[in-house]
């Protein structure tokens, strides 16, 4: 038996303590349903998809402040594909699109400057959802659209940063008193490590989770994400169970101080501000808003509100851990990736979509 065979029999055979582990990266969530894993697992490890869906986390008020903009004429709305079918309080944005709001789909926010160019009685607004991986690209369309002067290029911001949200999701489980220490609790919310996200580290670098897991008293580990470098994470988070300490298993992309032109990019046009988390209100400093000095690049960004997903969405609770995605009452039935009730269930790295996907049922 070759090392990588004995991590899976640890793995599936561990009968030690309970290890529940949240990943807190859309991409992992997605490669971990398509791997297989959980089922590679034993019971008394448990995976939890955190917060880290772009399209999961972006509230209601933001899809209907875009879809109020694409209503005004002199607006041309530009987005990824996910965010186009996610609910709005009355509508969506692929439905808007419908009924010949003026909204299309790009695959690159640079796609977006030569239409501007090419248009310049309409603004073109981009859809600016994501997290850390993101901005450095949002950083470079607003670059672009300066040095060749085209002034119709804006931003409607949702961006997210991760450090806040882990330490809003560890306070919530703490105060809820689900913690490691509280084994004879029910582990609803209880979290005893994290797959630090990879893409993220490659531009921040891990040095903000090594704090985090000073802070928290947990362990982190930055995971790639084939199977096999996920097993190898879920594996060390196991071992570490119980201690604060972070561990990067990500070298070949991930160093401490993360990619120094990605983030200068970032700070010259963006600065820390609140933000809107879909289930978990405003959390402080936890968004990128552009600077002062780029505000006319701005289509509207500022005073969204935090909500709860309505519409009988259990979103808030799945992305926090409290319930598996099987446990709302909806999942399979009025809510399926052909006909989504909630965020979660749109996007491709989305929970409750892997889950229903990929068949999971723990
Ligand atoms: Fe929301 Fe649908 Fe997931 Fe239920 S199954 S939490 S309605 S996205």
């Amino acid at each position: 038996m070759n090392s990588f065979d004995k991590i899976k029999a640890y793995l599936s055979s561990y009968d030690g303590p309970d290890v529940h582990i949240m990943e807190v990266c859309g991409t992992h969530t997605a490669s971990i349903a398509k791997n297989g894993i959980p089922a590679m697992l034993s019971p008394h490890i448990r995976l939890i998809s955190g917060p880290g869906c772009p399209v999961c986390v972006t509230v209601t008020d933001y899809i209907d402040r875009l879809i109020a903009l694409s209503q005004n004429e002199k607006n041309v709305i530009c987005s990824f594909g996910d965010l186009l079918r996610v609910p709005g309080s009355e509508s969506s944005l692929s439905l808007a699109r419908a009924d010949g709001a003026h909204i299309e789909m790009v695959y690159s926010p640079v796609q977006m400057l030569d239409k501007a160019r090419r248009d310049p009685d309409h603004d073109y607004i981009f859809a600016a959802v994501g997290f850390e991986t993101t901005a450095p690209v949002y950083a470079l369309l607003i670059d672009e659209a300066e040095r060749l002067g085209i002034p119709n290029v804006k931003l409607l911001t949702g961006l997210k940063t991760m450090p806040q949200v882990i330490r809003w999701v560890v306070s919530s489980a703490k105060s809820a008193g689900e913690t490691t220490e509280r084994e004879d609790k029910s582990d609803e919310g209880r979290i005893d490590g994290f797959l630090a996200p990879g893409h993220v580290c490659a531009v921040t670098g891990y040095g903000e989770y090594e704090k985090l897991a000073a802070e928290t008293g947990m362990p982190f580990v930055v995971s790639g994400f084939t199977g096999p470098q996920l097993i190898a994470s879920i594996f060390r988070l196991v071992q570490l169970r119980g201690k604060d300490t972070c561990e990067n298993l990500y070298p070949e992309v991930v160093s401490r101080s993360g990619n120094a032109p990605a983030k200068s990019a970032v700070k010259k046009y963006f600065e820390p501000c609140d933000a809107a988390w879909r289930g978990m209100g405003i959390i402080p400093m936890s968004g990128l808003c552009l600077r002062q000095d780029y505000m006319h690049r701005d289509a509207g960004s500022f005073g969204l509100t935090g909500d709860h997903a309505g519409r009988g969405c259990r979103c808030a609770s799945v992305l926090t851990g409290k319930i598996r995605p099987t446990e709302c009452p909806l999942f399979g039935k009025a809510c399926t990736p052909q006909n989504p009730n909630g965020a979660c269930m749109v996007s491709q790295e989305g929970s409750c979509y892997n889950w229903y996907v990929g068949g999971r049922t723990r």
